[in-house]
């Protein structure tokens, strides 16, 4: 699953497209954000509690669906996923070999199933053409006439996505922020153009998050004091990141990775960075205003900036390249004449972060190596299966997810099956909670949005489990993994977490320290005290999901109050991400 990254570093471009973004941004009015939250506060709400009627109404398991449970293989999932997170394959790289290699591999177990050729050219591989940089250690940061530290001290932001030398007298000015409404200017009334600004993302602490969405967006910050010609911009902290500087700065020290036609960042655009906090403090040794009492100025209505006395100089040294990777897709055809035009899609994404110039392997077994092994004992549980689905099912193992959900991406704009055809996406991506012990716990990400979260309702009671609404909506899970890919172009979706029974307090505290040691990590390894049940479980809630919507008349349809409800392959832009 994908980082959860402030927008800034992750979503750059719309940083500095300023007109199209803050026209997407009025959109984005309180009012609105409040009715939706409280719309799927309550349809989550309505879910669970329709799972208690659901399990006196719940009639057993049909003879196919049980003996498609009875398929799904333990052993699988355990040899897929040791496989794949296996030294050999390189950490699976987005177009990296290790990446090519698994893919490879995968196809090679696609055939071996049975499953047909769903790729290009009559083949499993959907080839997808990559671009990729990277940040040389001749990149430099100076203070006056210090060099700061590339990673420990500072990093580049995105976008960074071309060499440039720029340099320009620190100004300090706060968040940035021109706004009567905040009773605040804090970049004065002077020129900024060729200063190098010093500044906090935003909010202010005073200022809610939802106002400051709407009315002092970053992204106009950003683009205004781009269009005023400032020489770069150096991000601060004030302590009420998400990530620590040491996380963020491990991410944005890999290599980078975007799709090769995407939109490159124009020329003009300066180069950005962030600094730790004990680099902070050599920006302001020189101004007479020392960075906590900076902070503090920063808090209060009428800020004026503060003028650091001293010149810092940028150079961005990059290594660019080009690559390629591919989504790997299989077939099973169904059995209806009609319906089996209609495609149920199993995704899951096999890439990981590959190795780094240190060799370290990243293995990613539990992200995402056992969503693979899910998928996989579900495909080959299918295929066995004496009686076939009347509708066909997909199996789609994607690349480039960590960097942007890319190799999903590329499917829904260039599918391989008709989008109006596809009757639902089912992802397997997670943080490995699923391995906790035995499953009795699962959350749908997306269920809220469509009838799949009752279907997830029905199966899950068939095999007593409980179904639980998000217990962590701060991490915005719906939107990291591959089935948004498929929500924004209409398609019903819906991802499973797994986890053990009880108070989910004690598998997410698991979870969060695992998140700090491992998640992204060379140690995402499989571990003895795995219990392979979990997975297991889960691949039988998915495979049986799968069966009921290939299976039912109609295909699962968005509820109506849900902003994705929208027709299966729509162009149209989809609603803002939170
Ligand atoms: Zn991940």
């Amino acid at each position: 699953m994908r980082l959860h990254l402030r927008p800034v570093y992750t979503r750059p471009r719309q940083y500095i497209n300023s007109d199209l973004d803050s026209k997407k941004i009025n959109m984005d009015s309180p009012q609105i954000r409040l009715k939706e939250c409280l719309l799927s506060t309550l349809l989550t709400f309505l879910l669970v509690s329709n799972v208690a009627v659901a399990v006196s109404a719940q009639a057993s398991k049909d003879s196919a669906e049980t003996a498609l449970t009875n398929a799904i293989s333990l052993e699988t999932i355990r040899e897929t996923t040791a496989a794949l997170s296996a030294d050999d394959m390189e950490g699976r790289g987005t177009a990296q070999a290790g990446g090519d290699k698994a893919a490879q591999y995968i196809a090679d177990r696609f055939a071996k199933i049975g499953l047909k050729p769903l790729g290009t050219k009559d083949s499993y591989l959907q080839r997808i053409k990559f671009r990729e940089s990277e940040i040389l250690p001749e990149s430099v940061l100076k203070i006056g006439d210090e060099a700061l530290k590339l990673g420990s001290e500072f990093v580049f932001t995105p976008p960074t996505s071309s060499e440039k030398h720029t340099s320009g007298r620190m100004v300090f000015i706060a968040y940035g922020i021109v706004s009567s409404q905040l009773k605040r200017n804090d970049v004065g009334s002077g020129s900024l153009q060729g200063n190098v600004v010093v500044m906090i993302e935003g909010p202010p602490k005073n200022v809610d998050k939802a106002s400051w969405k709407k009315v002092h967006a970053q992204s106009t910050i950003i683009s205004g004091l781009v269009r005023q010609g400032v020489s770069g911009i150096i991000f601060v902290s004030n302590g009420t990141e998400e990530h620590p500087y040491s996380e963020t700065a491990d991410y944005l020290t890999r290599r980078q990775v975007d799709l090769a036609d995407a939109e490159e960042v124009p020329e003009f655009v300066p180069p950005f960075a962030m600094v730790s906090n004990a680099a902070a403090e050599k920006l302001f040794a020189s101004s007479g205003v020392t960075l906590s009492d900076a902070l503090a100025k920063a808090e209060q209505e009428h800020f004026t900036p503060i003028d650091l006395k001293k010149s810092a100089s940028i150079t961005v040294r990059l290594r660019k390249d080009k690559g390629a990777g591919s989504n790997v897709v299989g077939l099973l055809e169904g059995s209806d004449p009609v319906l089996k035009s209609e495609a149920v899609i199993y995704s899951a994404h096999y890439d990981a972060w590959g190795t780094t110039n240190g060799n370290h392997v990243f293995h990613g077994a539990a992200d995402n190596g056992l969503g693979v092994g899910q998928m996989m004992a579900v495909a080959q549980a299918f295929a066995a299966s004496a009686t076939k689905p009347r509708r066909s099912i997909i199996f789609m193992a994607v690349t480039g997810e960590e960097y942007g959900l890319y190799g999903s991406k590329y499917w829904v704009d260039h599918p391989t099956w008709k989008l109006k055809n596809v009757a639902a996406n089912l992802n397997f991506d997670g943080m490995g909670t699923e391995v906790y012990g035995p499953v009795g716990t699962l959350v749908g990400y997306g269920a809220d949005h469509s009838t799949l979260g009752e279907l997830l309702g029905s199966v899950a009671s068939t095999a007593s489990l409980k179904v639980i609404p998000d217990p962590m909506p701060d991490e915005k899970s719906f939107y990291r993994s591959d089935h948004y890919s498929f929500a924004k172009k209409g398609v019903p979706s819906l991802m499973l977490l797994g986890a053990p029974a009880g108070d989910p307090k004690v598998w997410i505290e698991r979870m969060k320290t695992w998140e700090k040691t491992d998640y992204h990590q060379p140690t995402d390894t499989i571990r003895p005290e795995w219990n392979w049940e979990g997975p297991k479980t889960v691949a039988v809630v998915g495979a049986v999901m799968g069966m009921r919507v290939a299976n039912s008349d109609q295909m699962p349809s968005w509820l109506s109050a849900s902003p994705f409800n929208r027709e299966r392959g729509t162009n149209a832009a989809p609603p803002p991400e939170p």
